[in-house]
């Protein structure tokens, strides 16, 4: 199983607590997508297989002109085997939707839509700066069932300052509600050179509270429980069998390509990450050269990553998949540190496998850290 990431760097506003690469100046969109294109055409020996998933990203996508999107679209299909694909994700905003773009999305190919709604209060909207209302994300979410998508994501965001336990329950409700089948729901976090950390170093706005992240991820869990989500992953949530396959297939450390700037690529054995700087990027991909840093990992490191990954899915860390990238000796050692957790039952040990409890999850990076081999 493999998978293509597609990064589109652009975004018509900043939101305030982004860190991720995006300019709000659309300059060089269209060199950027021809070098998209191009990149897709030089990297096309990169996957060992032929990919299953498709997720373009960002940034927005849904920025693009439907005609970008077609000829991205073409040099896929001139370059990778589409025979096994399975899920084709676009990554867009309520607020740059309609009807007809929905529709020439679904004609395009894609089966997966993840919409950026973050909160259906207006109110959170503006703190967080996003470019659309609790109202236009509900339209959006009516509209794409209309033209026939069914696998539809959307993101939320808690944890943010001001908003009470009741107020992010009756988000979550909200949410289920519109009986949307994937849920990903992130904490707010304040990330450097971003609007929010420079509002609440000017106290222009309270700080958030890791209390309050903490309070509300126990009841984000509790309520999806309650309506028959699966948590499969640490900030994702489903009715099966709406799982994302090419996050999951992420999870697991299968290969992926990334394309685009700022897009990240992973082997097995080596990770490399293209510059994050679109004209850069785009004078590289121009003179035929992938502009990206490479970074060969150890036995060691890749028991990390895949401790990482795999410890927050509900499929659990396989210890059998430890000793056969560190050896007996590194399975040994990672059951050795897991012992205090389990103990604690914080983890669970189930058929070779290490699963976080609920309890664990709410600690879920300090146990990971712990489990880390040296
Ligand atoms: S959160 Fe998404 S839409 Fe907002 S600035 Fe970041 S990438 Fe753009």
């Amino acid at each position: 199983m493999s998978g293509i990431y597609i990064h589109i760097p652009f975004c018509k506003q900043a939101c305030h607590y982004c860190n991720f690469h995006f300019s709000t100046s659309l300059r060089l969109k269209e060199k950027v997508v021809k070098a998209i294109i191009l990149e897709l055409q030089l990297q096309r020996d990169y996957l060992s297989q032929p990919p299953q998933t498709i997720y373009f990203g960002g940034g927005t996508p849904s920025i693009l002109h439907i005609n970008d999107l077609r000829n991205i679209f073409a040099a896929i299909h001139s370059n990778y085997d589409m025979q096994h694909v399975e899920e084709i994700t676009i990554e867009v905003n309520p607020n740059d939707l309609n009807k007809s773009v929905l529709t020439e999305y679904r004609d395009l190919g894609f089966n997966r839509l993840s919409i950026g709604i973050q909160s259906f209060r207006d109110a959170d909207l503006q703190f967080l700066n996003r470019a659309h209302s609790g109202e236009e994300a509900l339209q959006c979410i009516h509209l794409s069932r209309e033209v026939g998508f069914s696998n539809i994501s959307i993101d939320l965001i808690y944890g943010i300052p001001n908003v009470t336990d009741i107020d992010w329950e009756r988000n979550i409700l909200h949410t289920i509600e519109t009986e949307i089948p994937h849920i990903s729901c992130y904490c707010l976090t304040v990330e450097e050179k971003t609007a929010l950390k420079y509002m609440i170093e000017t106290k222009k706005v309270p700080n958030v509270s890791e209390d309050q992240g903490a309070e509300q991820f126990a009841l984000l869990m509790k309520t999806m429980q309650k309506h028959g989500y699966a948590h499969y992953e640490i900030s994702n949530f489903c009715r099966p069998p709406y799982f994302s396959k090419h996050n999951t297939a992420y999870w697991q450390g299968k290969e992926y390509l990334g394309i685009g700037p700022a897009a990240h690529s992973f082997d097995g054995r080596v990770r490399q990450w293209n510059i994050a700087n679109n004209l850069r990027y785009v004078h590289g991909i121009e003179n035929k050269e992938i502009p990206c840093e490479k970074e060969f990992l150890t036995p060691t490191q890749q028991v990390n990553e895949y401790i990482m990954t795999s410890l927050r899915t509900m499929w659990g860390t396989d210890l059998q998949k430890i000793a056969t990238l560190s050896g007996e000796s590194g399975k040994e050692n990672v059951m050795e540190k897991a012992q205090k957790f389990i103990h604690n039952e914080t983890l669970i040990m189930e058929n070779n496998t290490l699963f976080l409890s609920h309890h664990g999850r709410m600690i879920a990076d300090y146990i990971t850290l712990e489990l880390f081999a040296e």
